[in-house]
């Protein structure tokens, strides 16, 4: 097995080697020198070395160091340089990278080679001794900190003591002579806390701090990130050794990120930020505030075309939008990483729609790039914009990921996430983000910081997320060890809310109307193109007029599941379903039932109509009676009160309805055999709806549907006592008219999927409830997973939340046995679902797979379902 992958002007190897072996960093690197990009040479170690590293319970594979040797001596004689060279030394930065990347996770070592011979070869090559002992005094540090877990404080010390004495408090104004006095300091400090001295073979530098990188793949912070991002799979990382190059040798060097377009807005503008005289991490670590790139023209001009020249090389290779970093040593440019730009839903969207103008890729490639899930960012709210241009702004920064977030102060990470976690809306708000916060980021409904770049940790991963961000706002001064922030002269604590506009980077007190998405042109482009390619029709989960109407606007071609339950929260239609239920013998169920009629009708003719043209499934009752009575006594009295009973019958009613498993327990069709006149009820509102809405010209297309089906008998009872009602209410209407109304069921019940073949006679259409059928397959209450669902999820049992994702293999089974069962009686049987899983990109993947002819998902996610099938037909 190959270990290591060289690249070079000597040759490059690893020119369309997989990312899964190389990282995404290496295998980028091997393309940018092969396409013949100026790259510092250098050679990556495979993530399976890293891999084999673990299944060697963390021993360095034997022969690894051997072939590191060999490659080091190949870029010894590429570079003309010897590694702890006395005269002119090579050096490395030795970098991790994962197959996907994970921003500021792993482990980094920069200037390794230098000892206390090649610091003086660096002086003299470079005639800059101040330059290379601030070289070796970094490394120590780094090496220290990173390798050997010396705590970063101990070298703060030793600097500010010589800071002291050289009466300084710049970094930079510390002379070589402070320097090699440090240098001196940092090599005894090592010493003490790790008992040993600071390696000067820079092989053996090497062989360690490899190892490092290969352990900082499972820290803590790492796993943390992997677990939230859904990474999964991965053998480990891959280790990127290169030869240094400095940006930090005086004015005519300098460093930077870029992004090849604007990754928040789609923009197709260079987009990113350098500093003048530093090293990379000065800029993605927020520790200084860098300027635009499009200053660098003034600078450096022909830098500055060379970049752009670049730009447009990496962006026709790619076909993608790139995120660059790159450093000018003295006045030299070179590239040290490229990789696909992480971007905003807006961003991703609008890339997509430019890039297919611009030729570079397909309407398909497009419609395959954004992440459907993504789309949720487009439909988010953003500030009222009248109520906004209202409020008064207390602080400006730099609008890192857009979206409007309003909420409390958090000001630690943990205490973000225990907040949010008890359903608080939070603003983690923080100096600087690191690495170790990414949980509390991201639990926080925004994240605010006072200091950072727009490439700043904070900013790129909530990007990531689409999580609002304001990164670098300067005025907010942070005291998190009290727990206040002062904002334009007020303090600010735990209890205090504001609002942050990560579109415009302003930050407003107190809680800012928000206001729903505007959809944009690209938004609405691409949705065409998805439904050119897609098979599978989308309609939605609505039950009012208004859910329809936003629907039908987001593209729903009908309703999938009108839950009839929902209309009869609120006043009077309360009252009349607790008299309903608390009856006692059927002419009061049934005057009580007459009540509830007229809301329903017009609840259905408000739905029809919304929805003209299109089908609407309406859901008989379904969920267990006790749901809708009072459990209080004040309650019940108040009930025994307005309708005229006692209090002792209300509550002698309310314990008999008592459950112990109320979702295995009196539900669904399960109400329509005992209580028929509640499906009376509902099937004549149903009717009467309908027929009013044909008269008056609407074209009503309703589908009953009846719920929690498990045998044939059950459906064949139930369709019949439909059958007799929708022709009792034409004949009482006296309507001829044409008015065909499918009579379909749920599949919720793992037995009406097993004996599906036998249920498809009485249905003209099956929905699969997989909200149920989850539940009965798992054997898991919907509704208290959460007790042990994230044991389940840290110790891999499960991998995803089956509520959210569909299990394919086993519930899924079930969904594809009813498929086709029930396609063996009636070829043409409609087959949708309407389980949350309707909406969720994966399932839907699935959903097209078998067969289905729709999914049905909440209005929001229409959008993503639409795109979802699109991306699952291609
Ligand atoms: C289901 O069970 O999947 C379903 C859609 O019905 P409900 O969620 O209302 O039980
Ligand atoms: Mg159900």
């Amino acid at each position: 097995k190959k270990m290591i992958y060289y690249f070079g002007k000597t040759r490059t190897e690893g020119t369309g080697v997989s990312k899964s072996i190389l990282g995404g960093k290496g295998a980028n690197l091997a393309e940018m020198t092969s396409i013949g990009l100026p790259v510092p040479p250098g050679f990556t170690i495979t993530t399976e070395v890293c891999g084999d590293y673990y299944a060697n319970g963390g021993k360095m594979p034997a022969a690894l160091m051997a072939d590191v040797k060999t490659n080091v001596e190949t870029l010894e004689k590429e570079l003309s340089k010897k590694f702890g060279d006395d005269k002119n030394p090579l050096l490395l930065s030795v970098r991790s990278g994962a197959a996907v990347s994970m921003p500021g996770m792993m482990n980094t070592i920069l200037n390794l080679g230098l000892n206390d011979v090649s610091t003086a070869g660096l002086a003299k090559a470079t005639s800059n001794e101040r330059f290379a002992y601030d070289a070796y005094r970094r490394l120590i540090n780094m090496f220290g900190d990173v390798v050997m877990g010396v705590d970063h404080e101990h070298f703060e010390e030793a600097f500010d003591a010589i800071k002291k004495k050289y009466k300084t408090e710049e970094d930079t104004q510390v002379p070589a002579e402070g320097l090699k006095e440090l240098c001196d300091a940092y090599k005894a400090l090592y010493k003490k806390e790790t008992g040993e001295d600071f390696p000067q073979d820079p092989i053996k530098q090497l062989e360690k701090a490899v190892e490092a990188v290969f352990k900082s793949w499972m820290t803590n912070k790492a796993v943390k990130y992997r677990e939230i991002e859904g990474i999964r799979g991965l053998l480990g990382t891959a280790v990127n050794c290169q030869s240094m190059v400095y940006g930090n040798m005086g004015d005519d060097s300098g460093t930077g990120v870029a992004f090849t377009r604007n990754p928040n807005t789609g923009e197709n503008k260079f987009f990113g930020e350098f500093l003048i005289n530093a090293q990379g991490e000065d800029v993605v670590a927020g520790i200084r505030t860098p300027q635009p790139t499009e200053e660098m023209s003034k600078w450096n001009d022909p830098v500055y075309q060379e970049l752009m020249a670049i730009k447009t090389k990496l962006e026709t290779h790619y076909s993608e939008m790139q995120d660059i970093e790159f450093t000018i040593e003295k006045g030299t440019l070179y590239m040290l990483q490229t990789r696909t730009g992480k971007r905003t839903g807006m961003a991703a969207v609008k890339i997509a729609c430019d890039m297919v103008e611009e030729k570079l890729i397909t309407e398909k490639e497009a419609v395959l790039r954004v992440p459907a899930g993504d789309l949720t960012q487009l439909l988010l709210p953003s500030f009222d914009t009248a109520a906004w241009a209202k409020a008064e702004k207390i602080a400006k920064g730099l609008p890192a990921s857009p979206g409007a977030a309003v909420g409390k102060l958090a000001f630690t990470a943990e205490d973000a996430k225990a907040r949010a976690l008890k359903g608080e809306k939070v603003i983690l708000i923080r100096k600087e983000t690191s690495p170790e916060d990414v949980d509390g980021m991201h639990a926080a409904a925004g994240i605010l910081t006072s200091t950072g770049g727009m490439t700043s940790h904070a900013a790129v991963v909530a990007r990531g997320w689409g999580r609002c961000c304001i990164a670098g706002a300067a005025g907010v001064k942070i005291d998190a060890k009290n727990k206040t922030a002062v904002i334009s002269g007020k303090t600010y604590g735990e209890g205090d809310e504001l609002s942050i506009n990560g579109t415009s980077g302003e930050v407003a007190e107190g809680s800012i109307a928000t206001q729903p998405a505007l959809l944009s042109g690209d938004f609405a482009k691409l949705m065409v193109w998805a439904d050119k390619f897609r098979t599978l029709k989308v309609r939605t989960n609505a039950d009012s007029p208004e859910d329809s109407a936003r629907a039908r606007e987001f593209g729903a071609e009908g309703i999938g599941l009108c839950r009839t339950e929902h209309m009869f929260f609120g006043g009077d239609r309360t009252l009349a379903i607790r008299q309903m239920i608390v009856a006692n013998d059927e002419a009061t169920r049934r005057t009580a039932l007459a009540k509830l009629l007229p809301f329903q009708r017009e609840d259905f003719i408000g739905i029809f109509t919304a929805m003209n043209g299109l089908p609407v499934t309406v859901r008989l009752l379904d969920p267990p009676l006790h749901e809708f009575v009072p459990h209080d006594e004040k309650g019940q009295a108040e009930l025994a009160k307005e309708l005229g009973v006692s209090a002792a019958d209300i509550k002698a009613r309310v314990d008999s309805l008592h459950e112990f498993n109320p979702m295995l327990g009196h539900r669904g069709c399960r109400l329509s055999i005992t209580y028929p006149e509640i499906l009376e009820m509902q099937v004549t509102a149903i009717v009467e709806a309908a027929i009013e809405c044909t008269l008056k010209k609407i074209d009503a297309i309703p589908e009953i549907m009846i719920p929690l089906v498990g045998t044939e008998a059950e459906l064949k009872l139930l369709r019949r006592k439909t059958e007799e009602t929708i022709e009792a209410v034409k004949k009482a209407k006296n309507f001829t008219g044409k008015l065909d109304i499918l009579i379909g069921t749920m599949i919720e019940v793992p037995r009406a999927a097993l004996t599906a073949d036998e249920i498809a006679g009485q249905a003209d259409f099956f929905s699969f409830g997989t909200n149920d059928l989850t539940q009965m397959t798992f054997g898991f209450s919907r509704d208290d997973i959460n007790s042990f669902l994230p044991d389940y999820l840290s110790q891999d049992i499960l991998l995803v939340d089956p509520f959210q994702s569909l299990d394919t293999s086993g519930v899924g089974q079930l969904v594809e046995i009813a498929c086709k069962k029930g396609r063996s009686i009636k070829d043409k049987l409609k087959l949708g679902i309407c389980g949350e899983h309707g909406g969720d990109p994966a399932s839907v993947q699935f959903c097209h797979t078998v067969g289905l002819d729709y999914v049905s998902c909440s209005p929001f996610r229409v959008p993503i379902a639409r795109l979802a099938a699109a991306q699952a037909a291609l």
